[in-house]
């Protein structure tokens, strides 16, 4: 392993790979240049990858702005089902949520779920109940509570999955990486649907040497375990930053899947890549640049 930069703190964030031309996402921008901010400096000031990486997702959750946490668009019957997953690099720990109802931030209940079970993942009415007995905030007017972020985006062609979602990667002052994803999947999707978002490997993953996003229709990401492929690609076939998340995606875009994904390597590079129209998506570079742009 490569020796620690303490100085090389490094974070990107992304508010989905649904985003469609013509659609204008200034807010959403300025939104995520802003949190890529607050996120650097809580890392320059010696906070754990774990932690910032929960707090941005936290904030794009609360913002209402994207299809996760208050954005959240509904299922085909009407119901709101969050998921959610973060994992940790330096110890392997890792949480999630899949399929939840009723809480504000589904991050905070993956949250718990990794410090205070021996699981990884709960789902549905067992994950309520779970977030329930960790006096987690829950919502009390669904109707008044959820923003439908993206219904803008969801002007897309029959029989495809438009989608959203967010998340976050970082390399903390220590050269501790960790991941964490929140999404309220594809729109339209049927009750009970599960994506990549909550299952580690998949739409999350963090080791010693990489931490990965996804963002995409959840379904091509599972089938092909894109952010543990981009880890193992690193770590097997010795591959760059680059060239795995480029290799990883075009496996996705090759079974007609699209999507993107961010990602943070232990020496603080970041790739941003997508298969899609756009992303939404922002990153602070270990040398103090701050970028965000959806296209
Ligand atoms: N990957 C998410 C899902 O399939 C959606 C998205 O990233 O837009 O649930």
């Amino acid at each position: 392993m490569t020796a620690s930069f303490p100085e090389r703190v490094a974070l990107a964030l992304h508010g989905g790979a649904g985003a469609r031309r013509g659609v204008d996402y200034g807010r959403e921008i300025e939104h995520m240049r802003l949190l890529a901010q607050a996120g650097r400096e809580r890392l320059l000031a010696g906070e754990a990858a774990l932690e910032t990486v929960q707090f941005v997702v936290a904030e794009l959750e609360a913002s209402g702005l994207y299809v996760a946490g208050r954005g959240a668009s509904p299922n085909a019957a009407g119901g709101y089902e969050l998921d959610a997953s973060l994992m940790d690099g330096a110890t392997g720990r890792a949480g999630a949520v899949a399929a939840l109802g009723g809480f504000e931030s589904p991050i905070a209940v993956a949250r718990a779920v990794l410090e205070r079970t021996p699981h990884v993942l709960l789902a549905g009415a067992g994950a309520a109940a779970f977030a329930e007995t960790q006096g987690l905030a829950e919502i009390a007017n669904p109707d008044a509570w959820f923003t439908r972020a993206g219904a803008r985006d969801s002007n897309y062609p029959p029989g495809a999955l438009a989608h959203g979602t967010v998340g976050c990667v970082a390399r903390d002052a220590q050269g501790r990486l960790a991941a964490a994803t929140s999404t309220a999947g594809v729109f339209g999707k049927l009750f009970g649907r599960v994506g990549d978002s909550p299952i580690v490997g998949a739409g999350c993953w963090a080791d010693g040497r990489v931490a990965v996003s996804c963002t995409g229709q959840g379904e091509y990401f599972q089938r092909l375990v894109t952010a543990a492929e981009v880890a193992h690609r690193m770590g097997l076939a010795g591959q760059d930053l680059q060239t795995a998340t480029d290799a990883a995606l075009d496996a996705v875009a090759t079974l007609g899947g699209e999507g993107g994904l961010i990602a943070v390597d232990h020496d603080g590079n970041i790739a941003l890549p997508f298969r899609s129209q756009g992303m939404k998506r922002a990153a602070a570079y270990a040398d103090g640049r701050i970028v965000s742009e959806a296209f």
